[in-house]
This record gives structure tokens, sequence and C-alpha cells, in this order.
């Protein structure tokens, strides 16, 4: 016998009854972004390679080693999938000239794709909810991108027990970094024996990215380093003040970490992180900041810009922890029929109930009445819809509560949607009772 197929490792299927909790999930979603003014925009999963080259960095994880890249065969264009949202977003803002009659809000939700070595949390295909805020500088779009995750994680019931901390910190902008930077140098290279290779490779390249590194032998290194909030200048720093008091005003409580400087090359001035220490060693569920540089690099006008992305199923996984979150889906009704004419009137009975809104899965496959309410107890619906010769004979059905000890009713066909949805939505109260 053939081996079944398996999927890509780190691709994950999302079997339904975890898609269904995605769906509630997007969904709130959804009415939070509209919420606060940010409309969706759509990307192609493929964008041509240069782009994320250009907008990422060369030297970069993502750049360097994560990206599925490809030549299009047909054409030799080499082309990637997407690693992330912002550069497509920028890309398609610039080629619609989305700009040109003042800020925008948008947000994105769909599949990453980054060739890491899986594990719980990181994997090769993933989703992100991202939003990119356009045209606007001041640090309030930054400080209510941060709210807005506040609100999100109380809308999801993940606030309540501190476990979602904030950590922010300020980039300041491109010449405040070059000082820093040549600091940063000067003293790495003073201590040259103590770099790893990934670190001796970014001395010149990317030497910021060092105080990012994951090497434990490395930390007290990193901590002894030149911390760039020194070397903000006056404009940097009021920006940043600003957002303080945004987050005090709105009493989100953060922590200020000097070592906060994000994986990718496009950010300045506002950088942040919610992080959970409930989920071992991928922590960041939500990361993001200001790029005010993205626009004019991937050759747009100049145009200040912020966003964040957060990894959906990081988040899928803190809200599996939650008890009650989102009920499994079940069908309102399941209807059982047994004969040919029975079978007849139990697809009109169905699309009756379901012009009125119901949820209806009726029974196909044959079988006896005792192994079709198996199935429609299983089903998890409030109410069976049962269909043999004598309702056939009485152009009528038989509604029998599955979830409460209610008689089973007969009614007239032209009463079946009136009396199931008294029966749901408890007009009389003859379910809801007991
Ligand atoms: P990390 O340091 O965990 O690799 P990152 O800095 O590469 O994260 P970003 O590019 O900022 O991540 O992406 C934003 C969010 O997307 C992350 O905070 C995380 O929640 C999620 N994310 C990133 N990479 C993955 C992945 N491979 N699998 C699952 N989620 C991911
Ligand atoms: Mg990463």
């Amino acid at each position: 016998m053939s081996q079944t197929l398996q999927a890509i490792r780190g691709m994950n299927d999302i079997l339904p009854a975890d898609a269904e909790r995605w769906e509630a999930f997007e969904e709130l979603v959804r009415d939070w972004l509209t919420a606060y003014g940010y409309r969706p925009i759509r990307m192609p999963l493929v964008e041509p390679t240069p782009l994320f080259a250009r907008a990422i960095g060369a030297v970069t994880d993502i750049v360097e080693k994560e990206m599925y890249s490809f030549t299009d065969s047909l054409n030799g264009e080499q082309l990637t999938l997407r690693p992330e949202g912002t550069a497509s977003c920028v890309r398609a803002v610039l080629q619609n000239n989305l700009l040109y009659d003042g800020p925008k809000r948008l947000w994105y939700m769909g599949p990453m794709f980054r060739h890491e070595r899986p594990q719980k949390g990181r994997y090769r295909q993933f989703h992100q909810v991202g939003i990119e805020a356009l045209g606007l500088s001041g640090p309030d779009i930054d400080a209510e991108q941060i709210i807005m995750c506040s609100r999100l994680w109380d809308d999801l019931g993940l606030n309540g027990d501190g476990s979602i901390k904030l950590e922010i910190n300020s980039l300041g902008q491109p010449e405040e970094r070059a000082q820093h930077r040549s600091a940063l140098i000067a003293y790495l290279e003073q201590h040259a024996d103590q770099l790893d290779e990934e670190a001796k490779h970014r001395l010149h390249a990317n030497p910021l990215r060092i105080l990012d590194t994951k090497n434990p032998a490395m930390q007290s290194l990193v901590e002894g380093a030149p911390k760039l909030i020194d070397y903000l200048g006056e404009n940097s720093l009021k920006h940043f003040e600003g957002v303080q008091q945004m987050l005090k005003d709105a009493v989100i409580p953060y922590r200020i970490n000097p070592r906060l400087v994000r994986g990718l090359d496009y950010y300045n001035l506002t950088v942040f992180e919610w992080i959970t220490e409930s989920l071992g060693a991928q922590g960041t569920i939500c990361a993001g900041g200001r790029y005010d540089g993205l626009v004019a690099q991937l050759g747009g006008k100049p145009a200040p810009a912020c966003g964040f992305a957060m990894g959906i199923e990081r988040l899928m996984a803190l809200l599996e922890a939650k008890e009650g979150f989102i009920e499994p889906l079940a069908p309102d009704v399941y209807v059982v029929h047994q004969g040919e004419a029975a079978q007849r009137l139990a697809f009109r009975a169905a699309e009756l109930l379901r012009d009125t809104g119901c949820a209806v899965l009726t029974h196909m496959g044959g079988g006896s009445f005792k192994s079709q309410f198996k199935r429609a107890d299983a089903s998890g619906a409030q109410l069976a819809i049962i269909i043999g010769d004598d309702e056939v004979a009485a152009n009528a059905v038989t509604i029998k509560p599955l979830r409460a000890v209610a008689e089973q009713q007969r009614v007239a066909l032209e009463e079946l949607a009136d009396r199931v949805g008294d029966w749901l939505y408890g007009a009389d109260d003859e379910l809801t009772e007991e």
C-alpha cells in the first residue's frame, strides 16, 4: 500500500473544531478593527523577491534564511511567498496611489511563510492579523495602536490576569542610530572574543541586531552595551514621551526594554511587543512600531507609517487555555427521516427552516430512526425534526427537543418555522424553563 501523503513540515491543517474557533476570533477581530476606523486590504500571497529584500533589509533572519523563494519556471521571475505583510501592504498602497487623499488605516489577515525550524508557536505557514497606518506622524497613532491591542486582549478575556505584558522602546532616527552604531561596534570589537559566529557576521552589517540575540552566552555582553536611548535627540525623546503619556492616560502598564530592537530593519522611533510567559519560548504575540522610512525606500513620496502584526496561532494557543471562550458551533436542528417521500419532505422542511435563519443538518445515508437519533444527539442540535410515513400522510412534521425534557409535538408544515423559532428562541419558554 502506498503511504498517505503528508502536509509540508511546519504547515498545518486547521481542523473544523479549531477552524470554528478561528472564525469566531476573526469575526471579533473585524469588529474590533472597524471600531478604530481600519479598513481591509488583501494582498497577493506571492510577491517579487526584490520587494522583501528592499523592504525588510538584506541582513535579517527573514531575508537571509527564512524566505520561500523560487523561480517561476514559466517566465524566470524571482518570486517569494510573503514572509510578512507590511512590505506588500506598502507596495499596494503605492501602486494604487492610496495616499492621494490623506492618511490611511488598513488591516489584513492571512497566512505568512517563513522557513524556520518548526516548534510550538513557530511554524512555516503561520497567520497574522496586521494593521498599518500610513500618513500619520504623531505619537498619538503609535499610542492608539497599542491601546487598541489592549482592548483586543480585553475582548478576548486575556487581560485580567496580567499574563500579557507590554514592552516598548524607541529606536530614534537613522542619524541617532548611526552614532549609537559606531559606539556599539567599538564596544563589540573590544569584546570580539565573546561574539558568536552570527554576531561576528553581523558586527558591521547590522550590529543592532546583535542586541536581539537569543544566545544565553552573550547576554551579559549585550547587557553592558551602549544603549540607543542615550543617543536619542530632543525630538525623538519627545515622541517617545508622548507615546508614554498616552499609555499612562489609558492606564496601560508597560516596561521600557532598551534591548527591544525588532527583527526587521525598517523601524524607527516607537517599537513595541506584547509578550506572554504562558507560551514558553515563543512568547511574543504581537509586535510593531513606526517605520517612517519604508514608503520612500519602496519608491513612494515620503510618508510616515506605523503598524503591528500579531501571530494568530500564538493567540489561539493562549485562548485554548481559557475555558469557554468559543463554544463549538452546532446546528439548531437535525432532520431525521425514513422512506423516499419522507426524504423529499425533509428537504422541503429543512429549506423552510433555513429561510428563517436556522442552521439545519439533514440526515443522509439512511439507517434506522434509532441510529439517526444517535447522530442527531451527537451533532449538538437543540431539536430533531422527525419525518416518517405518518408525517408524510399529514403533510406535517414532528419536533422533538433533544436537550430538554419536553413532549415532542406534531406540527403542520406551514407552522414549522414559527414553532421551531418559538422553541429555539423561547417565545413561550417551553424549552428554556428548566
Ligand atoms: P520571533 O522573534 O518570535 O521570530 P519575529 O520578530 O520574527 O518573531 P514578526 O516578524 O514581528 O516576528 O511577526 C509578528 C508576530 O508574528 C510575532 O510576534 C509572532 O506572534 C508571529 N510570528 C512570527 N513568526 C512566526 C512563526 N514562524 N510562527 C508563528 N508565529 C509567528
Ligand atoms: Mg522570527
